[in-house]
């Protein structure tokens, strides 16, 4: 009988996934479908790109579908019925069946834990968001970005360099680049200071108003447009169906990407936790698990021992505008790798180049050229 593969996502984990389950299925008889909720891939990295007004790369999914054998479904999911092994989604066929599951849903931004965050502020974290605010910002003269991980960094950085007139600030609760080395977070603190970035540390923000921000102190600070950056969450989905999740709601899988209460079921990139693992949010981790389900679902639909996966972390690459940026080299746990640091265009031009490689990768079907027609 047809072994039928039904991976929902088609961002960085879900389309590899699926390309390398069908190349690694070809002639089997193996059905491998993709569902997403748009037709095109977005190139997530670059959204705070996208924000300031940059044209990122069309990708249809069509095009880095082609030749593959995998079947494209446009709708967004609705519901899983883990029991009857059927996915629900809101186009023709309303209902696709499984024998092996791949979630990859990815993240969003987390609009809900702080109110007014939903109604006041913009986020960056999806496509749609981000063309939001590129639609503002020519009426805007300051915009404050909330969260001092990498993405508010980037998002503060690229505003500046894009937009000179535009006084950007930069608020986190915590350190800005809080994981990095000493010698990182200097050169961040430079480089946004001579961009004019603003950077206030230490001030949990918790609620933010139609023109201004408030502290969990009380105080407040006007704030003619908000970015929030502070923290992603997941789609509910997979917690309401049954799936077992941490507490944020991301699939707890085991080393081989199975979920640890439905095994048919594999969980991947942002959506998905391997205990014990840092699963840090990142198309570093999403990329490598997408490409190791690949081979796990040929493992199961071939009656194989699915193997485990290894994820190892080797840089945290931070750009800042498009001339600078901070590479800063780590041990495979993701710490920092003391002083290992690369700063300034050399830095720029090295995430440019692994920004490339991510869509090569996924343009990438594995198959020589006579083979794909
Ligand atoms: C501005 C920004 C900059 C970033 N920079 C970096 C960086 O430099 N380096 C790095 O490693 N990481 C970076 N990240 C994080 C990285 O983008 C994510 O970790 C990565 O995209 C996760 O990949 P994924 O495949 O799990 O999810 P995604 O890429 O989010 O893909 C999920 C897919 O599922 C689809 N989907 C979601 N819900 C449904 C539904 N209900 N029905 C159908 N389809 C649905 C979405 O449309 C999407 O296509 C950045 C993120 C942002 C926002």
């Amino acid at each position: 009988m047809t072994h039928r593969i039904v991976v929902l996502g088609a961002g960085y984990a879900g389309l590899g996934a699926a390309k390398r389950a069908a190349r690694r299925l070809r002639g089997t008889g193996a059905q491998v479908t993709l569902v997403n909720a748009a037709d095109r891939f977005v190139e997530r990295i670059r959204l705070h790109q996208l924000a300031t007004g940059q044209k990122l790369l069309d990708l249809p999914l069509t095009g880095l579908l082609d030749g593959t054998g995998v079947d494209l479904v446009v709708a967004r999911v609705t519901g899983l019925d883990l029991p009857a092994r059927e996915v629900r989604v809101d186009a023709a066929p309303y209902t696709l069946g499984y024998d092996t599951l791949v979630y990859a849903l990815g993240s969003g931004a987390d609009l809900d834990t702080v109110p007014g965050v939903r109604e006041h502020a913009f986020s960056v974290a999806a496509a749609g968001e981000a063309a939001r605010l590129r639609s503002q910002l020519p009426g805007l003269s300051s915009l404050t970005v909330v969260g001092g991980g990498l993405t508010g960094i980037e998002t503060a950085a690229e505003l500046a360099a894009a937009r000179p007139g535009l006084r950007v600030e930069l608020v986190t609760g915590d350190r800005i680049g809080a994981g990095l080395s000493e010698r990182a977070r200097r050169h961040l603190h430079s480089a946004l200071g001579r961009m004019g970035v603003a950077v206030r540390e230490h001030a949990v923000i918790s609620k933010v108003g139609p023109d201004s921000l408030q502290w969990d102190d009380g105080g407040e600070l006007p704030a003619e447009a908000v970015v929030w950056t502070a923290g992603f969450r997941v789609p509910g989905l997979a917690a309401a169906s049954g799936l077992a999740t941490d507490e944020s709601g991301r699939i707890l899988v085991d080393r081989t990407l199975r979920s640890v209460s439905h095994p048919e079921v594999l969980g991947i990139g942002d959506a998905a936790q391997v205990p014990d693992d840092l699963s840090r949010m990142s198309c570093q981790t999403a990329l490598p698990m997408g490409m190791h389900a690949g081979v796990v679902l040929a493992d199961l639909a071939t009656g194989r021992p699915p193997r485990p996966v290894r994820i190892r972390y080797v840089w945290q690459n931070i750009s800042l505008g498009r001339l600078d940026g901070v590479t800063q080299f780590t041990r495979a746990d993701d710490s920092p790798l003391g002083d290992a640091v690369l700063t300034g265009r050399a830095s720029a031009r090295f995430k440019e180049a692994v920004s490339r490689g991510t869509v090569a990768l996924m343009r990438y079907s594995g198959l020589p050229s006579a083979a794909r027609r």
